[in-house]
């Protein structure tokens, strides 16, 4: 076996790619017993409508078909549930598919994406693929943006800024990303992930503002991180100049059906997200009993910091006791933990744990 990357590898592909840090997931584990609080999963099992859903399309020849290019059934019933017409929206394979064809479509080479810092580190990711600068505005400590965050720059041609946010949870207040997305000279995306466990979100913005776009996820909130599926949300002008970037069957046909099942059951999120919310509030609580910085979370997860102790051997000593979270480390601003809501049974295991360590 040749080793895996050597010198001359790295003069076949293009500069920017041998250059580039490839995005790392958390950990997946694919065996043992592990309880995964690391990756901001869904604890619990997905609308029973899905799994009826995928069953009747396994059936029969539709996996024979290619599927419908444009997930037009999805498109319809999502259109209905948020008040929009279906050309304002198009579907991914998750929603880093349309944050890999929103980053193709606006930002060139030589040009520059802005995201504020810490964030979602894929974004970076994507920039550095096309060969595009990126311009990372720090969060303020108590995790607002400055208006900097908008300041005019030549090269900029794209602005993503995750609400909530990871690893923090927080949410800016939409009156906030709309007087910033007002203010930059590019379009805007909100990637909203985590939007279904917020007070509020920012689809508004975008019947008001021809440059915003609106991303959500069925990994979280929909508890189908396995299926692959998010869609984005914009005025139909630029929807039409994303449709040409996509791949032609970027949403197969199982994922469009589970998809649409899922977002038909809007009684299984409000139940679903009770249950996250009202954990969430334990867990935070908790945290701050064991002498924690925990963060107020409009998400599925809670960030902590400890004024004194180091957080990379706590979370060292829970993985040795098969209990997963995330450690987090910023270069220049800092480290964390980032713990996931799961049910309340792994929190309290998580919680007997973090009395020990
Ligand atoms: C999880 C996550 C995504 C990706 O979601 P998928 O639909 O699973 O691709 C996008 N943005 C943020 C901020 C996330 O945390």
């Amino acid at each position: 076996m040749p080793p895996a990357s050597t010198p001359s590898t790295d003069r076949l592909v293009r500069p920017e790619i041998a250059a580039l840090d490839g995005y790392v997931p958390g950990e997946q584990p694919q065996s043992g017993k592990w309880i995964k609080l690391n990756t901001n999963e869904n604890p619990y099992p997905p609308s029973p409508a899905v799994a009826r859903a995928l069953a009747a399309t396994a059936t029969g020849r539709t996996l024979a078909k290619y599927p419908d290019p444009m997930a037009t059934a999805f498109r319809r019933r999502a259109a209905e549930v948020l008040g929009v017409d279906p050309d304002w929206i198009i579907c991914g394979n998750g929603s880093d598919d349309l944050l890999t064809i929103l980053v193709r479509t606006f930002v060139g080479e030589g040009e520059c994406l802005r995201m504020p810092y810490p964030s979602y580190i894929l974004y970076r990711t994507l920039a550095g693929i096309q060969g595009a600068s990126c311009d990372e505005v720090h969060y303020r400590p108590d995790w607002s943006l400055g208006d900097d965050f908008a300041s005019a720059r030549d090269d900029l041609r794209l602005a993503i800024v995750a609400n909530p946010n990871s690893p923090s949870g927080t949410l800016l207040p939409p009156a906030r990303v709309a007087e910033l997305a007002a203010r930059l000279p590019c379009a805007v995306v909100v990637d909203e992930a985590y939007g279904d466990f917020a007070d509020t979100n920012c689809l508004g913005l975008v019947k008001d503002n021809p440059r915003v776009i609106v991303t959500r996820s069925f990994s979280k909130s929909y508890a189908l991180a396995g299926l692959r599926f998010g869609f984005a949300v914009a005025q139909p002008a630029l929807i039409e100049q994303m449709l040409k970037v996509k791949d032609s069957y970027n949403c197969d046909a199982l994922s469009i059906a589970a998809a649409t099942a899922a977002i038909d059951d809007q009684a299984w999120l409000a139940d679903n997200r009770a249950k996250i919310v009202a954990t969430r509030t334990r867990l935070i609580e908790a945290m701050r009993a064991l002498g924690f910085n925990a963060h107020e979370s409009q998400a599925n997860f809670v960030w902590c910091t400890h004024a004194e102790r180091p957080h990379r051997p706590i979370y060292e000593a829970l993985k040795a006791q098969g209990i997963l979270i995330r450690f987090m480390n910023y270069a220049g601003w800092g480290d964390g933990l980032r713990i996931t809501v799961g049910t309340d049974d792994e929190i309290d295991a998580f919680l007997a744990v973090m009395k020990t360590v």
